[in-house]
């Protein structure tokens, strides 16, 4: 299936200049969306993943039917402030100024097996944070999955050594 034709692309969102990729003409689409979650299914597979860890918020989307279907548990991954628990917190440079993501605490145990789950990406900068954090409580970061890939921003680079996986990559 050619997931690239159901992608939307938004121009100049939420800034000029930005190529937004629209996820929301995949989901809305049955046999997309299950082919997407199907395919990032497969590649966890014979990883040994214990958990799935989503990066808020369309991370959850993909992420939580992918950890269902493995069988495994979902982890959050918050913007500050919405995790009601004790938190492990980073900060991390965004184009303009910066962000906090947060995970609880207990969040799974010492040296569990984790895949990173979001819907793009980009410079690599929102899931480098999200591996040292989780890296922070002890985990084994197996990599991320992505369905799509800017390929010209070079995410992949920042990411060696870890399983990076996507399904569409752009060059443009
Ligand atoms: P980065 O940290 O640069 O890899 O950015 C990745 C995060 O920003 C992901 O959570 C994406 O959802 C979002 N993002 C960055 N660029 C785009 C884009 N062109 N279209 C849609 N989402 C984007």
């Amino acid at each position: 299936m050619d997931l690239r034709n159901i992608i939307r692309n938004v121009p100049d969102f939420p800034v000029k200049g930005i190529q937004f990729k629209d996820i929301t003409t995949l989901l809305r689409d049955k046999d997309a969306y299950r082919y997407a979650i199907d395919r990032i299914t497969r590649h966890c597979e014979n990883l040994n993943i214990d958990f799935i860890a989503g990066i808020e918020a369309r991370g959850f989307i993909i992420g939580a039917p992918v950890a269902y279907n493995l069988k495994v548990g979902f982890v959050p991954i918050r913007k500050e402030g919405r995790l009601p628990y004790q938190v492990e917190k980073i900060s991390y440079q965004l184009e303009y100024g910066e962000s906090i993501l947060e995970i609880h605490s207990d969040a799974f145990p010492k040296g569990s097996r984790i895949m990173v789950i979001d819907d793009l990406l980009a410079t690599g900068g929102t899931t480098l944070a999200v591996f040292k954090l989780i890296e922070k409580l002890e985990g084994i970061v197996v990599g991320a999955d992505f369905i799509i890939e800017l390929e010209m921003l070079k995410g992949r680079e920042k990411l060696k050594g870890y399983e990076i996986f996507s399904l569409i990559k752009y060059n443009i």
